[in-house]
């Protein structure tokens, strides 16, 4: 599979209307036992929570909560698009609780760019958060449990293919390498040794990271100082066809999930 050569200094494939994406997360989650929440408006955007409990009855261990948000960059449509794949094939492991946030800058999608409409990018907003978006949504997590995990998706204009970054600083059992063998089934993983000044090994970056030496937070790093001890930034090479970026990100998710 060979890149497509469109993304010349940012992204220029594919866009999604976001309005009408999330009518359809909001049309097909209710049919499959979710319940939602609008936790922030802006204009005539929502920006949605999405929960569904476990199935399991009196499980033991307790079900696994899982958090994934997606849609934080504006011009990474196959997030979000992922988001409603999953909701739409209804495929969750029965002990778990899983908590989901399909498009988290929904007006960055309205301008098909990265930032909000006041050009900040939001995940770089979390440590001293200025956009109303960032503050709902970090108002939103403080109400909610630990998680056991967390998933945000994300696509990469630049990358030669699909690649991660894993925060697991208790060692528990990692999940990187089988979502790399997962996702090369769909789409090409991303061979550098540098990716994003970092190093990378078979599509894998595990940062060495000092949250209090970094002025600007991505998402990601509040998740993992606040709300959760082990998550993967999920990272699909955006100059590959969408579907292909949605079949990438979905199989990640689904190794998380045990499948
Ligand atoms: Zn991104």
């Amino acid at each position: 599979m060979q890149k497509l050569g469109k993304n010349l200094g940012g992204y220029h494939g594919e866009t999604i209307d976001i309005r009408a994406v999330l009518g359809d997360v909001k049309a097909a989650a209710p049919a499959h036992g979710w319940d939602s929440e609008v936790f922030h408006k802006i204009n005539d955007l929502d920006l949605f929570a999405f929960h569904r409990k476990s199935e399991a009855k009196n499980p033991k261990p307790p079900a696994a909560r899982i958090y994934i948000s997606a849609g934080i960059h504006g011009d990474e449509p196959a997030g979000p698009l992922a988001a409603l794949k999953l909701i739409q094939v209804n495929r969750w492991p029965e002990n778990a609780e899983i908590f989901l946030l399909p498009c988290l800058n929904p007006v960055g999608f309205t301008l098909n760019q990265r930032t909000n409409a006041d050009s900040i990018d939001l995940n770089r907003d979390y440590r001293d958060p200025q956009a109303a978006e960032t503050r709902a949504h970090i108002a939103w997590l403080e109400r909610q449990p630990q998680f056991d995990l967390y998933l945000c998706l994300h696509e990469d204009w630049e990358s030669h293919g699909f690649y991660l970054y894993e925060q697991n600083p208790d060692n528990k059992i990692s999940f990187a390498e089988k979502m790399i063998e997962a996702v090369k089934k769909v789409c090409p993983i991303d061979p550098s040794e540098i990716i994003e000044d970092r190093p990378a090994q078979n599509g894998i970056i595990r940062p060495n990271i000092s949250p209090h030496e970094r002025p600007l937070w991505p998402e990601a790093l509040w998740l993992i100082t606040q709300k959760s001890r082990q998550g993967y930034t999920l990272e699909a090479p955006s100059d590959f066809p969408l579907a292909t970026r949605v079949d990438a990100l979905v199989a990640a998710v689904n190794v998380a999930l045990n499948f």
